[in-house]
């Protein structure tokens, strides 16, 4: 782990002053008011009486205040106002009450001080420590929020056990690029003999989860210097200004501590394109200079390496992505096939796991996740042993952990009437039968109709025997068919339809629509980019970039490519219907069939 070391913050000397202040405050008007509370007034006569009766033992005349203190053998002090009384240094003699002229001190001098000064410092302290520990934790990381225009990066530095690149998996190429700047920074002049200048930014770009984070960080744990990081949203200030002076904060303290490593995460945060934006944001812009300005400042020499992180790098500036500041950049990829199989090994190494463990066939199931969702996949795995008694984690957890990454947990007591069960097998069989009748998609993995807690009351999982990088037309198109196979079962057998399709029709949809718009493949439009995809990582929308004439094509071809395959689909489905029928009475039987009990039936004579 790496430790975090937090900057020494600033002598606070006003938040001292303030507290002298105080004090002074409270012992020039509380205090004496403390003190007079504990004067008890009496009238004269009480004192003549205590005086005779002999109770009083010290007395304290005071001519100028005309008044007496006194007090009793329990330590009470009174207070009365004197009367002309020529008998009282008399009386008080014959009574034997010691009389002085000081004035009797109502506690030890140690305790009034450590009372009127000592004491209020403490609780001062103790308030002040209270209060700013508060506002730093309602600031979020253990940041001072007073203390505006500071740079919050942390610095790490990174101890032997901290993260490595071996803890990195499936993202070799990615790693040699960090490696040749480890090494500059181990070896710089072997670089200036030959006159090389090392890169000054690095911008890590991938979607969400793949490890650019952790990149960095054994980035820094390899070349063992300082790392400071910090995310670019914290550069994001209330009041125009701040952020730049963070900024700058930032690369004066990574200068004083060179060489090292600063890590901007989100940097599309700051760094946005300057162009196109509907309002002007003064702050974000100054702050966007300001770093741009910082990266020309400081001298190859220096060996500052900056690194980004972005899941967004079409909004970044481009004077950000010119060279001579972010001159380099690493895509993270998600992880292919052996990826996944790597990543899964290295957390796999963490918790106690079953060695018969076939990690190929996990990662082939977890087609398309992330460095993240893998971690994840493992960690529900160990959960689901622990759940159910065990010490180690088997294939079987991971199987089942996939299922709920993909699906959300079984639900315990959801009913579903006889018909609606018979209804999803039959749905479900149909995807998987279409699937299995179209040579080219994926064999079937398993197919289930145990109602999770996502929504899904059954489905199929299919799995790739390996990453495909390019899908053909064909594909596609099967992959359509695929997807309408379950309503078109419905339709077949039951001969009406109902609202289970609707994933369904969502994914149809989106794969008909961009074969399109973006890929090409209809007759009508050929080669001509009708919609932009807006985020290459994040996925979501796209505009498009046609006229609400050509929408109207759009529109048509996609609904005709979905009918046609629909058409397919029921076709596929009533040729085989004997097998349909079979196959969903099994599957309504047993709820969860594997793919080779579905091939073994779909293949018998
Ligand atoms: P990003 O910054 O790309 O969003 P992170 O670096 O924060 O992702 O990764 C989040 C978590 O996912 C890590 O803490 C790690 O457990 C896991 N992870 C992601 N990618 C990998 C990888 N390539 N190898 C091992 N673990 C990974």
């Amino acid at each position: 782990m790496m430790n975090e070391i937090k900057e020494p913050r600033k002598p606070l000397i006003y938040y001292y002053l303030i507290v002298f202040l105080a004090i002074m405050l409270f012992n020039a008007l509380l205090m004496p008011i403390i003190a007079e509370r504990q004067i008890k007034e009496v009238d004269y006569s009480t004192f003549m009486q205590m005086v005779e009766e002999g109770k009083v033992d010290k007395a304290e005349v005071s001519e100028t205040e005309n008044s007496i203190l006194f007090s009793d053998h329990d330590e009470a002090v009174y207070r009365t106002g004197m009367i002309q009384d020529p008998d009282l240094i008399e009386r008080l003699t014959g009574a034997g009450v010691s009389f002085t002229g000081e004035i009797i001190q109502q506690a030890s001098p140690i305790l009034s001080f450590l009372l009127t000064w000592v004491l209020p410092f403490v609780i001062l302290g103790l308030i002040g420590r209270a209060v700013s520990k508060k506002v730093a934790q309602q600031a979020g990381g253990g940041k001072n929020a007073l203390s505006f225009g500071e740079s919050n990066a942390r610095v790490y530095v990174p101890s032997e056990e901290g993260i490595r690149f071996s803890d990195v998996a499936g993202v070799d190429e990615a790693k040699e690029s960090l490696a040749e700047i480890v090494d500059y920074l181990h070896n710089p002049e072997r670089y200036r003999e030959v006159g090389a200048k090392m890169p000054k930014g690095v911008l890590l770009v991938g979607p969400p989860g793949t490890g650019k984070t952790m990149l960095a960080k054994a980035l820094a744990g390899e070349a063992k210097v300082p790392f400071f990081s910090i995310s670019g949203s914290e550069f994001v200030q209330m009041f125009v200004g701040m952020g730049a002076h963070k900024v700058r904060d930032l690369f004066n303290q990574a200068k004083k501590k060179a060489p090292c490593i600063v890590f901007i995460d989100e940097i599309d945060a700051i760094g946005q394109s300057r162009s196109g934006r509907l309002s002007t944001n003064d702050e974000r812009e100054q702050t966007l200079n300001q770093l741009l300005t910082e990266m020309d400042g400081f001298e190859d020499s220096t060996g500052v390496i900056i690194l980004a992180a972005t899941n967004r790098p079409e909004s970044l500036d481009p004077a950000l992505l010119r060279p001579g500041r972010f001159d380099r950049r690493v895509n993270v990829e998600l992880p292919d096939l052996q990826g996944r199989e790597a990543i899964l090994k290295v957390h796999a190494s963490k918790v106690n796991t079953d060695p018969n463990i076939n990690y190929t066939q996990v990662a082939r199931m977890a087609s398309g996740a992330s460095g993240a969702d893998l971690a994840n996949i493992i960690n529900e795995g160990a959960l689901c042993a622990v759940r159910e008694g065990r010490k180690i984690v088997t294939q079987e957890d991971l199987e089942e952990s996939i299922e709920v990454v993909i699906a959300g947990q079984i639900k315990k007591n959801a009913i579903m009437t006889e018909k609606e069960k018979r209804i999803v097998a039959y749905h479900e069989i149909g995807h998987a039968l279409v699937a299995a009748e179209q040579t080219h998609t994926a064999p079937v993995q398993k197919i289930t109709i145990v109602p999770r807690t996502s929504g899904a009351l059954g489905y199929t999982m299919q799995v790739q025997e390996e990453d495909r990088y390019l899908l053909s037309k064909t594909e596609l198109e099967n992959h359509i068919a695929t997807l309408t196979g379950g309503r078109a079962a419905e339709e077949l057998i039951f001969g009406s339809i109902t609202t289970g399709a609707s994933n369904d029709i969502e994914k149809a949809t989106e794969i008909a629509r961009s074969m399109v718009t973006r890929y090409g493949m209809d007759e009508n439009f050929g080669m001509v980019a009708l919609e932009k995809q807006d985020s290459q990582y994040l996925g979501g929308g796209s505009t498009t970039t046609c006229s609400a004439e050509t929408q109207k094509h759009i529109d048509k071809a996609v609904v005709n490519i979905i009918r046609e395959q629909y058409d397919k689909a029921f076709n596929i489905l009533s040729e085989n219907r004997t097998k349909l029928e079979e196959l969903a009475d099994h599957l309504f039987e047993k709820e969860t069939i594997t793919g080779e009990e579905f091939m073994e039936i779909l293949e018998a004579e």
